[in-house]
Parts: structure tokens; sequence; C-alpha cells
């Protein structure tokens, strides 16, 4: 299915890559995109195209049959956000909420019939990608790319400008365009010498008019680009992410930016939904950085938070509520950062909480080690092992609050240490009064207990300078529109 849904894809790309001339500029400025897209999608068999574009009657039924996966590739287009491997699997927006009913409507018109008879002239080059491994050989590469070409495999290990971009790697995005025999045609990789790199490495391998293989490297500029996306959470929020293909730097800075309003570790139910802004720096379509997150809204829990970046030229940058508060809060919401390897945990019923659940604090299972860090400034006025609470560390945070740590397996921090917010006082352990590897947590005010969920309403939030705010102000807007779009892909990832 996966197969016939990526010919069917193709075929509709090659429909629209043929109509280029007609249609308005919006769409031909986005061909770049839909090459890029033809070139990461998976590797098809020559048979599916054939069936699908060939026979017409079953591409309509096809297509009939997968709207929403040509939806998804369209609309992502249009919005201008779309990856190669996010729009083909998981953006399938409502067609009635986005302007791309006119294009899925153009291939169930009757034109249909002449546009597959073009397609069928214009499908003579196969499209394929796929990622080195380090243990790669240059068969071995070739083979995965689909092709059977022992002269280009040959040229590959012998010419070490091709070798040494290839080989003994991994992680590196290939794609190829090879003949109807299987052949290379070309062959490109894009790759950052370093870092912090603005421009890329670009090396093409052709096949000549005299069947000789020619090799060129060069560089490029790196292009900023904007994505969206947005996941529903079922079990956890990296669970979602990966649904949604989200980078997993642009997960941790999600987590990070609302550590302030939710503890995603207890508080973080399903059903949960988010969407995401983010930049990504790109070699001619393909991803090669993530940058940063730019907007970002979720609902839990029957409430919505959202963020905007916003950094003024010259300024240091923060993260606001689109109403212009910061979001940097005196607490964090939870004493652990939430990772993929604690997220796991967050959901699931915990046994030592149900047999303590009278107990004066909060316990987060996690694996032994996982880092454990102060919600808040302060001082350090006990940091040692303690009977029951095990190795226990307290941070007193002004007169009247302090929070304790308990069963730590390690302690970082000293008696009398000064201490900010986010830094790590130790690790989860098992010591003392305990079952199992658990944060034993607790916040105190004046003394007594309080639920520590409370603590994300510790605080007042700052909002954004006079100054500052008409500038801002146009900045939510934009953030607003894009929060919508994204929402609305998000949606129709679920209908
Ligand atoms: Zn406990």
């Amino acid at each position: 299915m996966a197969g016939i849904v990526c010919s069917i894809l193709r075929a509709d790309l090659a429909i629209v890559k043929s109509d280029a001339s007609a249609l308005p500029k919006f769409y031909s400025d986005r061909m770049n995109f839909f090459n890029q897209l033809m070139t990461t999608a998976k590797p098809f068999s020559l048979e599916l195209l054939a069936q699908a574009k060939v026979h017409s009657e079953s591409l309509r039924a096809l297509v009939a049959r997968h709207p929403k996966h040509l939806t998804a590739v369209i609309a992502a287009v249009l919005l201008g956000g779309g990856g190669g491997a996010f729009a083909v699997a998981n953006l399938g927006p409502d067609a009635s909420n986005l302007p791309v009913r006119m294009l899925v409507e153009n291939l169930e018109t009757p034109n249909l019939e002449a546009q597959v008879a073009i397609l069928e002239q214009q499908t003579l080059k196969l499209y394929r990608n796929d990622v080195t491994r380090g243990s790669d050989t240059a068969e071995s590469l070739l083979r995965r790319l689909g092709l059977v070409d022992s002269a280009a495999a040959t040229y590959i290990r012998q010419t070490p400008e091709a070798r040494q971009a290839l080989l003994n790697r991994s992680g590196r995005n290939v794609s190829v365009e090879a003949n109807e025999q299987q052949q290379l045609l070309t062959l490109t990789t894009r790759w950052l010498k370093s870092d912090s790199d603005t421009q890329f490495q670009r090396m093409v391998i052709t096949r000549g008019a005299d069947n000789q293989f020619s090799v060129r490297t060069d560089t490029a500029p790196l292009t900023a680009s904007v994505r969206m996306a947005g996941g529903t959470v079922a079990s956890s929020l990296y669970d979602a992410s990966d649904e949604a293909r989200l980078p997993e730097t642009i997960t941790r800075q999600l987590a990070d930016v609302f550590s302030g309003q939710i503890d995603f570790h207890r508080a973080l139910r399903k059903g949960a939904v988010f969407s995401v802004v983010y930049e990504t720096l790109e070699a001619e379509g393909e991803p090669l950085r993530t940058g940063r997150l730019l907007s970002a809204e979720i609902t839990n829990d029957k409430k919505t938070y959202n963020a905007v970046w916003f950094q003024e030229p010259g300024q240091k940058g923060a993260y606001y509520t689109l109403s212009g508060d910061s979001l940097r809060r005196a607490f964090l919401a939870s004493p652990m950062p939430y990772s993929r390897r604690t997220s796991g945990f967050g959901m699931r019923e915990h046994p030592i909480l149900q047999i303590q659940r009278a107990h004066l604090g909060v316990d987060y299972a996690a694996p032994i080690g996982t880092p454990v860090i102060s919600v808040a400034d302060g001082v350090v006025t006990e940091s040692s092992f303690n009977g029951a609470y095990g190795n226990m560390v307290v941070i007193q945070h002004n007169a009247r609050q302090s929070t304790v740590y308990a069963h730590l397996s390690r302690m970082n921090v000293k008696r009398g240490q000064s201490i900010k917010q986010g830094e790590v006082v130790g690790a989860v352990g098992t010591t003392g009064l305990s079952t199992g590897p658990h944060l034993h947590f607790e916040f105190r005010i004046n003394g007594r207990h309080v639920d520590p969920l409370t603590l994300a309403h510790q605080g007042s939030a700052e909002p954004i300078s006079s100054a500052q705010r008409s500038q801002f102000n146009q900045r939510a807007q934009h953030a607003r529109t894009q929060l919508m779009a994204a929402a609305q892909m998000r949606q129709g990832n679920v209908q």
C-alpha cells in the first residue's frame, strides 16, 4: 500500500509538473520543492508506476481512495512550509479547510486522460533517494537506490572525490536519477562542512552522452525556510513528535519553552494537541540543519498555551505568549527536564504513587541517573543522607518557599551554595525508603507541603516593554496565522 501511494504521489506530482507553465507563479515558485519531494519520496517499483500511469482508471480509483495523501503534499507546498518527509507521510489537512481543493479536483477532471498521456511520455527518468550507511560499499549503496549499474559502482570506488563523499559515512542523503534500465544518470549528495557553515557542499556525479561519468563538487548558500507541523499526544510528546516527523531538537525546544507552564511528566494528557513553526536551513530543499522554534501552541487539559520567539536586531531574544507576556517564570513546573528518556514514564500509573497517595510530595518515576534540576533560583540548605528520604537536597528559594529532592543516587550540590533555576542538583536514584528508581519531590510554603502543580502559577510574568510593543504585535499576528495553518494540517491528520 505504501508503494502504491508513493506511485500515486509521483504520478500526481508529474502531472502537476508537466503543467508547470500553465500554473500561476504561486505554484511554479514551488516547483523546486516538488522536485525535491520527488527525490525524497520512497523508492517505488517500476511496475507500480506503470500500473498507476497506464491504467488511468486505476489511477482515478487510487486517487479517489487516497485523496488525503495528495492533498497533504499539495497543501504543504501551498503553505510553503512543507518538508518532503512530513508532507508525504503526515500532513493531510482537510481539503475543505485549505485552498487545495482546486488542485485535487483537477486530478479528477476528464482532462486526466490527457495528462496521463503526457505523464506516460515523461516518466522515463526515475528518482530515488536513500541515506548512506557507515558500512556501505559502492555496490550496496547503489543497490539500495534501486540501481543495477556496475560501471557506476566502479566509478564511485575508483574516484576519491566520490568515495569520500559517499562511503564510510552514515546519514548523508543521496538522490539519484535513473533511466528505465536502472542505470545511474545523476547522483547528488549535499552536506555541511561544519555546524556553523552558511554554505553547503554539493557533489554531483553525471553520466555523459558518451556514457562516461564525471564528478564535480561545489558550494552554495543555505537558505532559511520556515516549516510547520502539528501532532496529537497519544502516549508522550516524543511519540507524537516522531509521528509528526518533528526534529528532536524542536521537540526539546517545545518542552523547554513551556517548562514554566506545563509539567510534561505529570500533567500532559492524552489528546493534548500541539502546533509548531520552526526554521530549517536547507540546501535546495533538503533540510541540513534545524534552527529555532519560532512559535508554538499546545492545548492540554482544555488549556491553551502559546509562545512566540521575539528578538529585536542587536538584542537578546526571548519567548513570549502571543499577548506579550514573557514565558520565563520564577519556577519550573517540573524538577526533571522532559526528555525522550523520561517521557515514557509520565503517563504510566506509578505503583509507588498508588501506595503512597497520601504522602506529601510527588513521585516521578525515571531511570536511575536521570538529571534532577532546581525548579528555581535559591540556596542549598541541605544536601545529605536523611533516613527514609535517602540522599536529599533542600533548596530555599525565598523567605517562604523551598523545594525537596529525595532518593537521589547522586548529589551535585553542597549546603550553602547558591543555585540557578535549571541547574542540576543531582540524579534520580532509589536511596532511602524507596521501592524503585524515582524522584520524590516536595514543594513547601512556610514549611507546609503544597501541591507542586501550583508551581506553574507561582510568580508573575513580565510583559514585553512598551517600546517593543508595536513590533511585537506584528510578529505575534504573523505567528498566529502560521500556527493556524499548522493546526489545520494537524486536524487533517486525524480525519
Ligand atoms: Zn514520594
